[in-house]
């Protein structure tokens, strides 16, 4: 996860250029310093700490100007209403309502809303451009016939509280407690809503389970071409909530992939 400006690797068409600002999730759902307070993962010899918290959105560098603003004009706008409308449906007035707390009749456009997502997930870790060039081709592409390659799954959960974070390729082992593993190629965690960019190959079993196993399995939502929107309980069953884990506790232990592996955030209401 890159905070800071300067020439690079773009995460989407591959090339060395200037490298721009990108807000994950985008700033309209509230993703901006007046309800963000971020915290980067400082690194050291000694180990990984998290900085001091200073208002701000949860932003990466990953990015050129041109891939940048490919998400712009339809994607992260239906990203927002969709957003919007789980965090709607959530709120405590409206949840009485719901039959099933997991099952959430929520508008979605679901090819859209996968572009919008998994774009910011190649902003976030430049080494998926280097695994699946062509899927990146694909996302760039305002008409192709995109398919998530068969070794990747994308994972979406509810989550609740205050804790967002956006990281890219780093492993969490909970040693205390239940065995689980949180192993994200990328994630974003942005109350209500979370994504996790994950192997479709499961974890060895000594490690204990992948917490986005039990997640909605949306793999298949960015081969949708259209623009409609679809009740989500068409598309996926229930939806499960999450809590991300929490970095520097004790019952998780953390392995960095690179230099700065994420950005830890409170969004405060
Ligand atoms: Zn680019």
């Amino acid at each position: 996860v890159r905070t800071a400006p300067g020439p690079g690797r773009c995460g989407l068409c591959g090339q060395q250029r200037q490298l721009t600002l990108a807000h994950v999730p985008p700033r309209q759902v509230g993703n901006h310093g007046g309800r963000v307070q971020r915290a980067p993962w400082v690194t050291s010899p000694a180990g990984a700490k998290l900085g001091s918290f200073k208002a701000g959105p949860l932003t990466v560098y990953g990015l050129c100007a041109d891939c940048n603003n490919l998400t712009s004009g339809m994607d992260d706008p239906a990203y927002i209403d969709f957003h919007k409308e789980v965090e709607r449906y959530l709120r405590p007035t409206m949840r009485r309502l719901l039959l099933e707390p997991t099952q959430i009749p929520a508008r979605v456009a679901p090819g859209l809303v996968a572009r919008s997502v998994l774009a910011g997930m190649f902003a976030l870790n430049d080494r998926l451009q280097e695994h699946y060039p062509e899927f990146a081709d694909e996302l760039r592409d305002s008409g192709a016939d995109r398919r998530l390659p068969d070794e990747l799954s994308l994972r979406l959960a509810l989550t609740s509280g205050s804790h967002a974070r956006v990281g890219g390729p780093v492993m969490f082992m909970r040693v205390l407690g239940t065995r689980e593993l949180h192993s994200p190629f990328a994630d974003i965690w942005f109350p209500p809503l979370a994504w996790c960019l994950t192997s479709s190959r499961p974890a060895p079993s000594s490690l204990g389970p992948e917490i986005s196993d039990r997640w909605a399995d949306v793999s298949d939502w960015i081969r949708y071409r259209t623009e409609t929107t679809v009740d989500l309980r068409d598309l996926v069953r229930r939806i499960e909530f999450a809590s991300a884990p929490q970095f520097g506790a004790d019952e998780w232990v953390t392995m960095l992939g690179d230099s700065m592996a994420a950005v830890e955030a409170r969004v405060v209401a």
